[in-house]
């Protein structure tokens, strides 16, 4: 599937990033994860990890452009050049055109979107069994509200487009990922 570009839909805890991680070697497009990003600017302590660091602590989202920037940068590097996996991005409509912007610029365009359903119930499981220190409850149904709200639309937006495509999230791992590489060889 060379030249795939791929954009992961789900809840926090759908498991996004483990599918991303075990998608590379079959696809062989890098996974671009912007809250591993974030992450490591806030453990560097540069610039752009103080400006979120309280944020993401709290589960609300960094701003549209602060994001792009944050974006656009590792789009346009070479090892995205030839495909990506998009993990975590874009999460409004507004982060939506920032991307078909950069993606129009390059001269490509989006080959599929895939939304990994999860049942709310199991989603709050999997992030207090996860235990990190700020995952208590009260951010963990903050960061899935601000889901519902702000990132939920955009599967409505791909799927009028033609791209979405839909894989149960609540399956073993392995299984998860099968049914996403059948999802976008049906794509
Ligand atoms: P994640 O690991 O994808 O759940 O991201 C962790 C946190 O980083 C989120 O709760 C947000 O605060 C921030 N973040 C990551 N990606 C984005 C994005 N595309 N837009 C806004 N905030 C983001």
């Amino acid at each position: 599937m060379d030249g795939a570009r791929i954009v992961l839909l789900g809840a926090p805890g759908s498991g996004k990033g483990t599918q991303a991680e075990r998608l590379v070697e079959h696809l062989g497009v890098p996974a671009i994860s912007t809250g591993d990003m974030l992450r490591a600017a806030v453990r560097d302590g540069s610039e752009l990890g103080r400006k979120v660091e309280s944020i993401m602590a709290s589960g609300a989202l960094v701003d549209d452009q602060t994001m792009a920037a944050v974006v656009r940068e590792r789009l346009s590097k070479e090892d995205a050049r030839a495909g990506f996996q998009l993990d975590g991005y874009p999460r409004t409509i507004g982060q939506v055109d920032t991307l078909d912007g950069i993606l129009a610029e390059q001269g490509v365009e989006l080959t599929g979107v895939v939304r990994i359903l999860v049942p709310e119930d199991e989603l709050v499981r999997r992030a207090l069994a996860r235990g990190r220190a700020d995952d208590n409850e009260e951010v963990i149904r903050h960061r899935l509200a601000v889901y519902r709200d702000k990132t939920e639309p955009l599967s409505r937006h791909y799927e009028a487009r033609g791209l979405l495509r839909e894989v149960d999230g609540h399956q073993a791992i392995d299984e998860v990922t099968e049914s996403i590489l059948e999802a976008l060889r049906a794509a």
